[in-house]
């Protein structure tokens, strides 16, 4: 076929037997329990030779130019509302409302088009949602572009089937809709567990229909029989192959919308339905800015190919009054997944509470990365924790391996703590004064971090490292910092530049709103980069206050210092007459109770610390040497202040985790489980063939979608970030609620038992089985 090179199967030629094949697979594939086999009948292929061909023109080798085997179902007689939404969205935002339209888990195509109405999906809600409203929200969240409605009214063709031969002979498929029950009967529980397990791409294998079977806990003859059924209930369009249609050349999609007087339309669409090219043909409301009423969809291998069909169609209809409509970026394409836990979603209590958050909170959440946005669908509102597990609002219980990101190393709700809490909350909630406990946690602080002799609470890592900062440039005179790309130190201006964690994970190279002149203070360098660095001081010789680092970074995935990067830092600082600031806001009583200053022997001269000392209540803290810290105010002219610096709430959750964590073993016991977590997770994806680097250092691991090492931000970037996202979904519908980026830390608690690590394995081993390459 000319159109294969052309639209190109890079590197696939496909012969006569190939071609016969897919149009067989696309038309009808046996419904019986060895398919392959009969379909080598009609080839005189034997079945292992249509099953090796199967599997090849499955493979990424060619393309994967089949994208799935499977049962096709009609969304309609599933009771599944949909609609095609056209937006008219600013140019310049297309691509952030895409974003936020395909977080919808009801959006399975989503298109940007070269017109001025250019942004283009189509949305399906469950029984028992309202579409309009769905719409609506969806609309508002994507920036409250105008939009018009455009449902169907009747479908004159569906479905796609390519013509691999290139005949065009292809008869048409569903071509008016042949006689289905109407309405169609509503599928009862047993039937949804059906239409979950087939509407999922089947085995290549000799009898592919008993794995479903067996999921399923009945016979394979009794598949058969329910697909049979499910086709005369109407459920069932096709069992079938959905070739990719840019790998088979087809690479022009062009929306055909005509105008076309009312009691001529049927002749029209017939018209236009009978073309082989035309792939979908449709009625739908016009609007007076929007006049047109019949839609088709056309497939060719060029736009100019477009053209011509939509110029056939013309003479061939007498209407001469449309538009083509080209899609320029293709947002989503994926088939909607029926009854299946993320359109339970779209009922939850989350869905509704997470609909009115946004209302009222830029983007529904108070932290960027909780939106979920970086692995698709929405996040879970939790009613409560307990242990190693959080429990959404409807009542699912999830092993929690985010912990309020990093904080909850003794899991949720510890009973000591809780009951200090509670103690401490009844004797007042705050003073603004000073109290015993602000020295008592103080004091462990001391003892604990070799580099501390003196520390300042604050309320948040952000306020840590800001002015820890402000302190090392008031303490050397000097104004430069280096910080090291993909490294988080919080949100002040200066830091935002290449940071990690949400700013990686959203995609941004850097806040807005930062004024050029303060990051012009802020040197880069790549993690683990000693040469940088040195070259950085030698450009800016006796003008660098002091080198920020995360000793592990934690925020773009989990990156080890490589051997002798930190102790280089300490060495180069010292040269220079810099300070060593350690970002140990994450590592802090984490990766060791004296930190990673602790467990990599290199003492930095001021330390950040959050998150755990703080026990789940907002604490930070700075400190260091007596006499670089007997510069803050009040001692001296350093000025740096909180209102709530040091209550006694946060201080009594701090003192209480910390007192549980010098218990003799704590740190061995999460090593060994931590490690146990980190293996079985490697050999899950071992034994799927997924390509993963672990990384793991005491209980902060990171599973990177990755072939190769990972050891800066550049090779973390280069991470499969769908395929983590594929995974994410995968372990959360299996209660495993892991971080929603592929550029975060996972946290392990003192809480999480053997089963709960060996329940996550086995989710793991499921997750990764269905992405296998
Ligand atoms: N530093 C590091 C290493 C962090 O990971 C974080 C937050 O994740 C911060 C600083 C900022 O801390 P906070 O979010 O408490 O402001």
């Amino acid at each position: 076929m000319a159109g294969a090179g052309a639209g190109g199967i890079s590197g696939a030629v496909l012969d006569a037997v190939d071609r016969r094949l897919l149009d067989l697979l696309q038309r009808d594939f046996p419904l019986n329990a060895r398919p392959f086999a009969a379909i080598g009948e009609r080839l005189g292929l034997p079945e292992d030779e249509v099953l090796a061909r199967v599997r090849r023109l499955k493979s990424a080798d060619k393309g994967r130019l089949i994208r799935q085997i499977g049962a096709i179902f009609d969304t309609a007689a599933l009771g599944y509302k949909s609609t095609l939404v056209a937006m008219r969205v600013l140019q310049s935002e297309t691509d952030r409302a895409a974003a936020t339209i395909n977080r919808h888990p009801g959006v399975s195509h989503n298109y940007q088009r070269d017109h001025a109405w250019n942004l283009w999906f189509t949305l399906a809600v469950p029984p028992g949602e309202d579409l309009d409203t769905s719409v609506q929200a969806l609309v508002d969240q994507a920036g409250g572009y105008p939009y018009h409605l455009l449902p169907a009214l009747r479908v004159f063709k569906i479905g796609v089937q390519l013509d691999m031969e290139g005949a065009g002979d292809v008869s048409p498929l569903d071509s008016a809709r042949g006689a289905r029950p109407t309405p169609a009967p509503v599928p009862s529980a047993r039937d949804r567990a059906f239409i979950r397990e087939l509407q999922e791409d089947i085995e290549i294998v000799p009898q592919p229909f008993a794995g479903v079977a067996e999921r399923l806990g009945v016979s394979q003859e009794e598949v058969l029989a329910w697909l049979q059924e499910a086709k005369a209930a109407g459920w069932l369009r096709r069992f079938a192959a959905i070739l990719s249609q840019r790998q088979a050349g087809y690479v022009a999609n062009g929306m055909v919308a005509w105008r076309v007087p009312e009691d001529r339309i049927e002749k029209a669409a017939a018209v236009a339905a009978s073309l082989p090219q035309v792939s979908h043909c449709y009625q739908r409301p016009t609007y007076p800015d929007w006049p047109y009423n019949l839609f088709t969809l056309i497939h060719a291998k060029s736009r100019e190919d477009c053209r011509a069909i939509a110029a056939k169609v013309s003479q061939a209809t007498g209407v001469s009054d449309y538009v083509i409509l080209f899609s320029t970026k293709e947002y989503k394409k994926e088939r909607l997944k029926y009854f299946v836990s993320t359109q339970e979603v779209m009922t939850s209590k989350s869905h509704s509470l997470y609909a009115d958050a946004q209302r009222y909170m830029p983007g529904g959440v108070n932290s960027p990365v909780r939106a979920f946005s970086a692995v698709g669908g929405e996040p879970l509102f939790i009613a409560k924790g307990e242990g190693p597990y959080i429990y959404d609002v409807d009542g699912r219980r999830y092993i929690d391996y985010v912990l309020s990101w990093g904080p909850l190393i003794l899991g949720h709700a510890h009973p000591q703590v809780v009951s200090a809490l509670k103690e401490a909350a009844e004797r007042g909630i705050s003073y603004g004064a000073p109290t015993a406990l602000e020295t008592e946690l103080a004091k462990r602080v001391v003892e604990a971090v070799p580099s501390i002799e003196m520390v300042r609470f604050v309320n948040s890592g952000t306020e840590a490292t800001m002015s820890a900062l402000r302190l090392a440039r008031a303490y050397t005179g000097r104004s430069k910092i280096i910080k090291f790309e993909g490294c988080y130190h919080g949100h002040a201006d200066f830091l935002l530049v290449r940071a990690g964690s949400g700013v990686t994970t959203l995609g941004l190279p850097d806040s807005a709103g930062v004024p050029e002149g303060i990051a012009q203070n802020t040197l880069v360098a790549p993690y683990n980069d000693l040469p940088a660095v040195d070259r950085l001081f030698s450009e800016n010789c006796g003008q660098v206050a002091a080198v920020i680092v995360e000793p592990v970074a934690g925020n773009m995935g989990v990156i080890p210092p490589e051997p002798g990067f930190l102790a280089g830092l300490r060495g180069l600082t010292k040269a220079e007459g810099a300070l060593l600031v350690f970002d140990e806001v994450i590592t802090g009583f984490r990766v060791a109770y004296g930190g990673a200053q602790a467990l990599y022997g290199v003492t930095p001269d001021l330390t950040c610390l959050g998150k755990v000392i703080g026990g789940g209540l907002p604490v930070g803290a700075y400190g260091g040497r007596r006499g670089i810290m007997a510069m803050v105010a009040p001692l001296g002219p350093v000025y740096q202040a909180g209102t709530l610096s040091g209550n006694p709430l946060a201080m009594t959750a701090g003192i209480e985790t910390l007192k549980v964590l010098a218990e003799p073993g704590a740190y061995e016991r999460l090593e060994e489980r931590s490690a146990r977590l980190a293996d079985g997770l490697r050999a899950a994806a071992e034994a799927a063939r997924v390509p993963v680097f672990q990384a793991r250092v005491g209980s902060l691991f990171c599973t990177f979608f990755s072939g190769e090492r990972v050891v800066d931000y550049a090779s973390a970037k280069r991470s499969d970030t769908n395929g983590y996202a594929r995974f994410f979904r995968a372990m959360l519908a299996n209660g495993v609620y892991l971080a929603p980026s592929q550029f975060e830390a996972g946290f392990l608690s003192l809480a999480h038992r053997d089963e709960d690590i060996e329940r996550t394995v086995q989710a793991a081993e499921a997750a990764f089985a269905g992405m296998g390459g």
